[in-house]
């Protein structure tokens, strides 16, 4: 189900193929440029026709024994039949996970629990390959992508984590840190296994246990972490994993044995849960959408400034949060940065996910692809201007060519949305002062970029940017011991480093 915008009638249309690569010339010219495939084994991964929930340590049905099905969004083909949770299974879930928080897991000292995510770490690492290819068969995402950043990263949040886990004295110095109780965890799909990692490893650490649920469109690297935790000798309980349906988020989110809810997603979402948990003594952080300002000043190394507006985007096919989706530039270099970038996108490649020359994968479902393809249509509507390189799509499944809009209001949908795809909308500044008032001009406040050859440039712009992240001369750059997270509409509460583990203790007076 490709899609591009018809020049004629300008309207998203399906593609055509025409089975070549391409390099850019620059305004939508290109040159045929063949690539050998390079794809990556499907057969590292070994897929079951069937899995269960994970709860205390084993895998079962749900009760009923509902199923729902989880497909490829690359070839739009089922991957595996996945237990769908009720009510009943969240309890149960939930109850394991109090029984092993005052049993098990909450009773062991921190050098021990750090054992357990040390071992987390290194087996995630060990079983890399494995997750990476399954991580982009259910997702979407490159290869590359997996590979490189959400695998090491996974395990490098646990390897992390466990350095913690008997430092808490030190984390909090002069002050007591005991674990919240049973943190109830719900993640999104365009970062299935780093999302977990961010949201289990510092919980552990601090002695909670969890019950989590993935996204319904990506559950099997969840479900392939349940192995891990059995194969590290997890004590059950101390990790629970229920997939199923949005309610039973709410449900997990509602449950009266439940001390901590973490959650990522959409800020519609995320106001819902902040309502289920009001007047609770429940801890909570959000971390939710985003509209980031990538700002370009002129002193900027144009062509360094171009990879990274890239990355900034393009990575992940847009589905960031923090992805930065308005490209603010200095008015005097618009003209050749935009040339650049069209040259740039000419040679982004987009398809196989598994193909490890792919840049730009699938989007992970249907339903965001519909959701991409109306917001896109909403920016020609309202009178921007699109570019999209003439790139080759695959004739099956969820593929958006990356799309440049210029000439665009702060008014347009495309500039105040969350499109959460391969979409960049430019809007230009003339002074530093201008370039603030416009990148603050959302409700959301997750992150920011800017460009510049001044160090004083930079921290002044920090200083007046309300955004949690700002990347200076990179974007869309992790690390565990950094910690990120938002303002605003974009959430509260920080994941990551010594913020990440505050997330996940109660503090008290020795
Ligand atoms: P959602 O916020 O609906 O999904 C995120 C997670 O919340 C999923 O696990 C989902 O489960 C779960 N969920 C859904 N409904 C409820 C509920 N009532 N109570 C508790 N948990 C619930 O995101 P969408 O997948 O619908 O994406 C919509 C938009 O959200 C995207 O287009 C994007 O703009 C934004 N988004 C932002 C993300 C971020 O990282 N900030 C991540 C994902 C999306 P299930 O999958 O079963 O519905």
């Amino acid at each position: 189900m490709a899609a591009m915008v018809s020049s004629t009638d300008k309207r998203v249309v399906p593609a055509a193929t025409n089975g070549v690569n391409s390099w850019g010339l620059g305004d939508g010219q290109a040159i045929p440029w063949e690539y050998a495939p390079a794809p990556e084994a499907r057969d590292l991964v070994t897929l079951k026709e069937r899995y269960g929930l994970f709860i205390n340590g084993r895998s079962v049905a749900a009760t009923g024994g509902g199923t729902f099905t989880t497909v490829d969004p690359a070839t739009e083909q089922p991957l595996a039949r996945v237990a769908r949770a009720t009510t009943a299974d969240v309890d149960k879930a939930v109850r394991a996970a109090r029984r092993a928080q005052s049993r098990s897991w909450g009773q062991l000292p921190g050098k021990e629990r750090a054992k357990y995510l040390f071992r987390i770490s290194r087996i995630l690492q060990e079983r890399s390959r494995e997750f990476a290819v399954l991580e982009s068969m259910d997702s979407g995402k490159p290869i590359k992508e997996s590979r490189d950043v959400d695998v090491p990263l996974a395990a490098s949040h646990f390897w992390y984590y466990a350095g913690w886990a008997d430092k808490l004295d030190y984390a909090f110095p002069g002050r007591v840190a005991r674990p919240l109780g049973v943190a109830a965890q719900i993640i999104p799909w365009n970062f299935p296994l780093l999302m977990l990692a961010w949201k289990i490893a510092p919980a552990l650490a601090a002695g909670n246990t969890v019950v989590l649920k993935p996204a319904s469109t990506t559950p099997l690297s969840a479900l392939l972490f349940a192995d891990v935790c059995v194969q590290a000798d997890l004590p059950p309980g101390t990790v629970n994993i229920v997939t199923g349906p949005g309610e039973i988020g709410m449900d997990l989110v509602t449950h009266k044995l439940v001390d901590k809810v973490a959650f990522t997603g959409s800020t519609e979402i995320g106001r819902r849960i902040a309502r289920g948990v009001a007047g609770t003594d429940k801890a909570l952080t959000l971390e939710l959408g985003g509209k980031a300002a990538n700002i370009v000043f002129d002193d900027a190394p144009l062509d360094q400034a171009i990879e990274g507006i890239v990355n900034g985007i393009y990575f992940n096919q847009g589905e960031v949060c923090c992805a930065g989706s308005r490209l603010l530039v200095q008015e005097s270099i618009a003209e050749p940065l935009i040339d650049k970038l069209k040259d740039r996108l000419a040679t982004i490649r987009v398809g196989d996910p598994l193909d490890k020359n792919t840049d730009v994968g699938a989007i992970n479902s249907k339903s965001q692809l519909d959701k991409i393809t109306e917001l896109v249509q909403s920016g020609i509507d309202e009178g921007a201007d699109i570019y999209q390189p003439a790139c080759d799509l695959p004739d099956r499944g969820y593929f958006f060519r990356p799309t440049l809009f210029t000439n665009v209001a702060q008014s347009h949908r495309i500039a105040r949305e969350e499109i959460f795809g391969p979409v960049l909308s430019v809007l230009t500044f003339r002074t530093p002062e201008e370039a603030i008032e416009k990148a603050n001009n959302t409700v959301y406040g997750l992150s920011a970029g800017v460009w510049t050859d001044k160090g004083s440039r930079i921290l002044e712009m920090v200083s007046r940017l309300k955004a949690g992240v700002v990347w200076a001369n990179t974007f869309n750059r992790f690390d565990p011991t950094s910690p990120f997270g938002g303002y605003k509409d974009s959430g509260f509460g920080r994941e990551g480093g010594m913020h990440g583990l505050h997330a996940y203790v109660r503090l008290e007076d020795r």
